[in-house]
């Protein structure tokens, strides 16, 4: 990390530069210690100007959106996390939203519910960001963003790229090669800067309908009182990971301050004072319980940050 702070003595000045950071207050788990640089770029500029100086530092970086769905190592991250929480714009065209990578979901289902359009009801329970969302492909009740998706703006973390004097790649529906949390942005590790949603009009208050109703089955299924990444596990094919968690009576199950939540075996919980190596040891326990029982393989849908 040589000259660091030299060479961005203007973002370190302004706050938007720290050291030492520690991650846990940034993700929706209260887990995870230490980065090494934590930074907030604020412009296009400032964000291609750190991707350059890790890649040619061989420095690790991470992008960092609402961290909703992340487990941080207790050790932390050698390297630099990005926060993309500046990039907060969401205009409007016709029927087609544009939506910057750190605008908050919910603000965007709030801002298209107002303006008479629908498609995105499926998505204002998810609590990360537009960025985050495209990233993982994000869905809930039938919906997934690759139903409502037009076209995104972003970056290919490659030096040639970034130093060329057009480095911002425009990818059309078909090229984000969705499927099932899965994305372009996770296969060729892509740096997601806007998309652009294409909605359909309706009723204001049919659309409120339906994210209220979504509301209620959230809060009456889901241990929202509680911190978590969601649904830890994707869903097995042909099965539904809470009933196999709960079949194998792994409700309410704990190691150290992780515990399987007894109101959805789907999601773990942090107690209080959970560790990351806490809810590793207990994904790795319900993965093995699992299979021994059913044969089947759960995947985690959580992404690990750090070394564990
Ligand atoms: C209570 C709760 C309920 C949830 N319910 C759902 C649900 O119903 N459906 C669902 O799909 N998910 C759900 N999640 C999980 C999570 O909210 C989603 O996966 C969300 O899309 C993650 O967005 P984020 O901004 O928090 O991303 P982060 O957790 O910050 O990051 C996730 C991944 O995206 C990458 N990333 C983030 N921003 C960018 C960017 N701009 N460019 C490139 N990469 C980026 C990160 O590097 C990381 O690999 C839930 C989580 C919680 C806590």
């Amino acid at each position: 990390m040589k000259y660091i702070k030299e060479v961005f003595a203007h973002m370190v000045e302004s706050g938007k530069m720290r050291f030492n950071e520690i991650l846990a207050p940034y993700t929706s788990f209260h887990i995870g210690g230490p980065a090494d640089v934590f930074a907030m770029p604020d412009t296009q500029k400032e964000l291609i100007d750190l991707l350059i100086y890790a890649i040619k530092h061989d420095i690790k970086y991470f992008i960092l959106g609402k961290g909703t769905n992340l487990l941080v190592s207790d050790r932390g991250f050698r390297g630099i996390v990005i926060s993309m929480e500046a990039f907060r714009k969401i205009t409007r065209d016709e029927n087609f939203v544009s939506a910057f990578a750190g605008v908050e979901l919910k603000k965007l289902c709030e801002f298209t519910q107002q303006e008479g359009l629908a498609g995105l009801e499926f998505a204002c329970g998810i609590p990360g960001s537009v960025g985050g969302a495209v990233f993982m492909n994000a869905g809930a009740y039938d919906g997934e963003i690759a139903n409502v998706l037009y076209c995104s703006k972003c970056l290919i973390a490659d030096l040639e790229n970034l130093q060329s004097s057009n480095p911002i790649l425009h990818l059309r529906a078909h090229e984000h090669d969705f499927s099932y949390r899965m994305s372009a942005f996770q296969k060729r590790s892509l740096i997601h800067l806007s998309s652009v949603f294409k909605l359909k009009e309706d009723d204001p208050s049919q659309i409120i309908a339906r994210m209220n109703e979504y509301d209620n089955q959230r809060q009456s299924k889901q241990p929202l009182d509680l911190p978590s990444a969601g649904s830890v596990f994707k869903r097995p094919q042909g099965y539904f990971t809470g009933k196999l968690i709960d079949e194998c009576g792994l409700r309410g199950y704990r190691i150290g301050d992780a515990a399987i939540s007894s109101k959805h075996c789907g999601f773990i919980v942090n107690l209080g004072n959970a560790t990351a190596q806490d809810v590793l040891s207990l994904i790795q326990y319900v993965q093995d319980t699992v299979y021994r029982k059913f044969g089947v393989r759960l995947q985690t849908e959580l992404r690990t940050v750090g070394e564990f």
